[in-house]
């Protein structure tokens, strides 16, 4: 889980301080030593601990704090907006509109994540409305191009490659002729990595960025690698020059020392972070959230997002026409399911609650294979009897659980909580309604 180790002991913490009413200089000073070994055993850069560390003492032993009702909130306060500082303050998004098509260049070792990155971006830009075309350079490794074929397949995205004999340069060049040809108004060059950097390939990358002039080069280092991972941007940016970073892997990453010490030391901002091995696993990179995230302020932000891209406007207008009717049935009830598992993996979607840490989501085990369950029961439904649930008679409680591979009692306990649902919707419809005619106030 990304950050837990650092988010744990940070939330530590500012749990002693929230402890102690009024703060005295000494008690900010401890504090502060704490959160220094917390960042340090994160692996973050050392002099950005201690430039961190500097910032954040002067700003919380200024009066304000100390005479404050809450000092220990003015202190959290602090902290998060030098961290969401540190990180690069506000979101680097893509300058799309630089160009036509908008010509962006993948580089970064082998086993960062690039390739899939690339498909990544191509995916997130889709959604988005835009046509990408996926440009295959990488013509070292011979399951380069078909790992990014197989990609670009499964997102429905075009990938343009020339075979192995052509030299990088010539086919990031025909790639914008081909580009144009096809409508793409996105070009995403996949380049060649090593296992280390070496002159060779930065030659090629340069030869690319002078042949091809990317509107955008960006970065794939791997979270997980620490300060190896923050020395490596350094290099890149300073011999090829980079535009913004992409940092992978960052669900396996506990510690955060890369994320939270590459702005500081290249001057260049993560624009997304890959958060696991699916291809939808991208999200822009926004420094706020990711430091409100470890303070253990959640991140609504970041869910309202999800929800809205994955429901419908429309669905969710018929949803409540049926619950202001009563209309809502064991169907909808399925349909509701399935968009809330849209959203992602439920652990991932409960980490972004506030008032949640860490700790205590490791008690709340989310039972998916429950849901899996009340899924299997409802598809073995017949349409009617998804629609009217009364009409399931205990004949056909079993035809259910033999159907779904459950037990009578698991109907039973489904067919309990949906009809519970329903009263409980109708009591918020009356509640709502009478409300609305002014009957009760609260
Ligand atoms: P490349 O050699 O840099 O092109 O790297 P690949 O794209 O082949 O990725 C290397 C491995 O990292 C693959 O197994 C990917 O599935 C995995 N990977 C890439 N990004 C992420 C991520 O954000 N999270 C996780 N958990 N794995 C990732």
């Amino acid at each position: 889980m990304a950050f837990e180790n650092l988010a744990n002991k940070l939330q530590n913490v500012f749990k002693k301080l929230r402890g102690k009413g009024k703060l005295t200089e000494k008690d900010i000073k401890d504090a502060m030593r704490e959160v220094r070994l917390a960042l340090l055993e994160a692996d973050v850069n050392f002099k950005v601990v201690k430039d961190f560390i500097d910032r954040v003492s002067e700003k919380c032993i200024g009066a304000e704090v100390l005479e404050s009702l809450t000092p220990a909130q003015h202190v959290i306060k602090i902290v998060r907006d030098e961290l969401t500082e540190l990180m690069g303050s506000t979101q680097s998004k893509l300058n799309l509109s630089a160009g036509s098509p908008f010509i962006l260049m993948m580089v970064g070792l082998q086993g960062s994540g690039k390739t899939t990155t690339a498909a990544k971006i191509g995916g997130y830009l889709k959604k988005q409305g835009k046509h990408p075309l996926l440009v295959a350079c990488d013509i070292y490794r011979p399951a380069a191009i078909k790992q990014l074929q197989v990609v670009g397949d499964k997102l429905g995205i075009p990938v343009f490659s020339m075979g192995q004999n052509i030299s990088p340069v010539d086919i990031a060049k025909a790639s914008i002729g081909a580009a144009k040809k096809g409508g793409n108004d996105v070009i995403i060059i996949d380049t060649a990595g090593r296992l280390h950097i070496d002159e060779e390939m930065m030659q090629e990358l340069k030869d690319i960025k002078s042949e091809v002039r990317p509107h955008e080069i960006l970065l794939v280092v791997d979270a997980m690698t620490g300060q190896d991972a923050v020395n490596i941007a350094k290099n890149f940016n300073e011999q090829l020059g980079i535009d913004g970073i992409v940092m992978t892997k960052l669900d396996g990453d506990t510690r955060g020392g890369a994320a939270l010490s590459v702005k500081a030391v290249t001057g260049k901002p993560i624009k997304f972070a890959g958060i696991g091995e699916k291809l939808e696993d991208i999200e822009p990179f926004y420094p706020d959230r990711m430091a409100s995230r470890i303070l253990g302020m959640g991140d609504v932000l970041t869910l309202i997002e999800k929800a809205e891209q994955a429901f419908d406007e429309k669905k969710a207008m018929e949803l409540q026409e049926k619950i202001s009717k009563h209309q809502f049935t064991l169907q909808d009830f399925l349909d509701q399911m399935q968009e809330v598992k849209k959203m992602g993996p439920l652990n991932q979607l409960l980490e972004m609650i506030p008032g949640l840490n860490q700790k205590q989501l490791k008690g709340f085990n989310v039972d998916e294979k429950e849901i899996t369950k009340i899924e299997a029961i409802i598809k073995s439904m017949t349409p009617e009897e998804r629609a009217n649930p009364s009409i399931i008679n205990s004949s056909r409680k079993k035809r259910i659980a033999m159907g779904s591979g459950t037990s009578i009692q698991d109907v039973n306990k489904l067919l309990r909580e949906f009809e519970q649902t329903r009263k409980m919707m109708k009591q918020f419809q009356d509640i709502d309604k009478d409300l609305k005619k002014g009957k009760k106030k609260f």
